[in-house]
């Protein structure tokens, strides 16, 4: 079966070997590698002929971990197209959706040619091209009627022979971003093509529970876990119970879950009777860790434990291993440099600092981005000479462990999205009764940062009661940028340049 270079076709070369296997498995269905492979191949041969000799861009929005999701993106990517995730933000909820707006903006902000849809999602699409001056066509995976071209209805063929450039767009997803408008990053077919890599070289077949939206990292999981002649167990977000009950049914050898879903999985009253013995890789990502709860993490799992220090503009920077976990300084650390290289630079003056200095953590590697998408001003701020600045603070020691300490930005990174305080205090004070309000962000008892504010009321404001406020935040922002504590204060202590202080505000918050 000839096919192309690109990781799509490298993916489907290895499932070949097997066409009757089961790769990939649903609520309510499955499909085997030879189906799989039909259905990517029919839909890049359909986008194919009707886009003439310019390679589409796709915009995909279907139910995140829907069969669907994964299907759309190969088969435009093995065609060399653009695949745009239009659905969700870099959320730990597959649910979690972009705003209309936001959508709109993605789409014409990289010309989407097509728009793929499922059938949950035919009407918002509708709604999408009506207010654009010139609309995707609509497609889907099946005849969803008439105006909507039918990606399934076409024969099985070769992939075209062009030449696709490494460094065009490949994937195309959002970040929530550190101010209220998402920002599409995009990362190009040479480090698409690199990410799996390890998967092509793994001597056992991995088997990927998928609970994290697969528009994002969990897609590229998915991808690398193909690769390794394994398969996809797609859920529709992370529930512990459904999770350990999963683990047992398909003798799952991977998740990738955020660090509260690993307390969740590790607090449920099934987890000390499930069968989780098939786990080789339980991989953990996107937030501080409880040292004390990896300690417990490691008595219960055993030596399966990853822990990945990433950003969604430098990819995957860091790396715990399993046997790392059983030295508690180390599970203070978020592991030692997975690729590429790291510095830590003065944030002021951008100078590279020695060893064992904290400053801000700069990274230079291959799974970097590509792009903001339309914001050449800040890619150029965040890309500097190659180097990706994190926004976050550390330090490396003297065996190359890398200790965070916090950001330089005062986001907040909550529910799996990054939240700009400034965001959430605007819309706070947009309400008639608000006169002040500072966001910021407290560690529970778990480390888990939680968004809270503080806001002064203007007097005799009585609509403005906390949940009036969340209701309000909630419409006017999104349920994620609700604060999980919001305490009224008769004045806000002010810092030396008279703005509110949330780190004392914070700091009194922890006490
Ligand atoms: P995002 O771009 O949404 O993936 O968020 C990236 C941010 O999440 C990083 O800049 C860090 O602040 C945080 N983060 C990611 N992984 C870890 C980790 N293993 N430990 C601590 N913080 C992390």
């Amino acid at each position: 079966m000839p096919t192309n270079d690109t990781y799509v076709g490298r993916i489907l070369q290895v499932l070949a070997d097997d066409p009757a296997r089961t790769v990939l498995t649903w609520q309510h269905g499955s499909l085997t590698a030879g189906a799989f492979t039909t259905a990517v191949r029919t839909a890049a041969g359909v986008l194919h002929r009707h886009s003439g000799d310019r390679a589409p861009v796709v915009a995909i929005l279907t139910t995140t971990n829907s069969p669907a999701t994964l299907l759309l993106r190969y088969a435009a990517n093995l065609i060399g197209a653009t695949a745009v995730h239009l659905h969700t933000t870099n959320a730990v909820d597959p649910e979690d959706r972009l705003t209309s707006d936001a959508e709109l903006a993605l789409l014409a902000e990289t010309g989407a040619t097509v728009l793929a849809v499922d059938a949950e999602h035919l009407a918002a699409a509708r709604e999408l091209t009506a207010h654009l001056a010139q609309p995707p066509i609509l497609a889907a995976l099946g005849d969803l009627g008439p105006g909507v071209l039918d990606l399934s209805a076409g024969a099985d063929t070769d992939p075209p022979e062009v030449p696709i450039p490494p460094d065009r767009a490949a994937v195309i997803s959002c970040t929530s971003g550190t101010t209220g408008r998402p920002k599409g990053i995009a990362v190009d077919f040479r480090t698409r093509n690199g990410f799996i890599t390890a998967g092509l070289q793994m001597a056992w077949r991995a088997v990927y529970l998928a609970t994290l939206p697969m528009s994002h990292s969990s897609g590229a999981t998915a991808d690398d876990s193909l690769a390794s002649g394994g398969s996809v167990v797609l859920h529709q977000g992370f529930d512990a119970g459904e999770v350990l009950r999963a683990v047992a049914e398909h003798r799952i050898t991977r998740l990738l879950i955020s660090p509260p879903q690993l307390y969740r999985l590790m607090d449920h009253p099934e987890a000390a009777s499930a069968d989780l013995s098939s786990i080789s890789m339980l991989c953990y990502t996107g937030a501080p860790a409880s040292p004390a709860r990896l300690a417990e993490a490691v008595e219960r799992f055993g030596d399966v434990l990853i822990q990945i220090y990433g950003t969604s503009e430098a990819g995957a920077i860091g790396m715990l291993t399993p046997a790392e976990h059983r030295d508690p300084d180390l599970r203070a650390t978020v592991g030692r440099v997975l690729a590429g290289e790291v510095r830590i630079r003065d944030p002021h003056d951008h100078r590279d600092l020695p060893t064992g200095e904290a400053g801000e953590i700069c990274v230079r590697s291959p799974f970097a981005m590509r792009e903001y998408l339309g914001d050449p001003e800040l890619t150029a701020r965040t890309v500097r000479d190659g180097w990706v600045h994190t926004g976050d603070l550390g330090r490396l020691d003297e065996r190359g462990y890398i200790h965070l300490s916090g950001r330089l930005a005062d986001v907040v990174k909550t529910n799996g999205i990054k939240i700009h305080p400034t965001t959430v205090e605007h819309a706070l004070t947009a309400h008639p009764g608000v006169l002040q309000a500072a966001a910021f962000g407290v560690p529970d008892a778990d480390l888990v940062e939680q968004l809270h504010a503080a806001v002064v009321l203007r007097d005799g404001a009585a609509a403005a009661t906390v949940p009036a406020l969340r209701e309000h935040l909630a419409a006017a922002l999104s349920p994620q940028h609700v604060p999980a504590v919001i305490d009224v204060h008769p004045e806000l202590p002010l810092t030396a340049t008279g703005k509110p202080d949330r780190a004392r505000l914070a700091a009194d918050a922890r006490r």
